[in-house]
């Protein structure tokens, strides 16, 4: 009889405490700001540079570029970035070396898919992927 009233007693108690779960999909889960998700690229400050491919410790990127048309204009400009979201593994490392912040992370983790083909992500999918930027990027970006 006891143990039945201290286990009603938890009971009460918890049922008063604000609730530590999410109905998630239904309800977002936010993520905390240094949350290593999907990257967003922005092929306007790309410089071609090739310091994240170079640094990938999965080799899962890939891109091509090309000298600026305009011969007026210095340096490269990207045609295609591409990653491999089956072997990426989130590292951050490509973020951490790109000097104008044209590669970021985002907090955004939802990549499942029926096909394997779908985690391969292009240039056109990385810029859309711009919610949920971390807000240390936001703020020291080169705009
Ligand atoms: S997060 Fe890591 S594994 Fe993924 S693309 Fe960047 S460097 Fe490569
Ligand atoms: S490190 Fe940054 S600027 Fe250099 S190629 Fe990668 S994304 Fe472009």
């Amino acid at each position: 009889m006891m143990g039945l009233l201290k286990g009603m007693g938890v009971t009460l108690k918890t049922m008063s405490k604000k609730k530590v779960t999410y109905q998630y999909p239904d309800e977002p889960v936010g993520m905390p700001d240094r949350f290593r998700g999907v990257q967003h690229f922005d092929p306007e400050k790309c410089i071609v540079c090739n310091q994240c491919v170079r640094v990938c410790p999965t080799d899962c990127i890939t891109l091509t570029g090309r000298k600026h048309p305009d011969p007026g204009k210095r340096g490269k400009i990207i045609d295609t970035y591409d990653i491999n979201f089956e072997i990426c593994i989130l590292c951050d490392l490509c973020t951490e070396v790109c000097p104008t912040e044209a590669v970021v992370m985002t907090n955004h983790f939802e990549l499942a898919a029926y096909s394997r083909d779908d985690l391969f992500k292009n240039m056109e999918w990385l810029h859309e992927n711009n919610t949920e930027i971390r807000s240390e990027n936001n703020v020291n970006a080169k705009r």
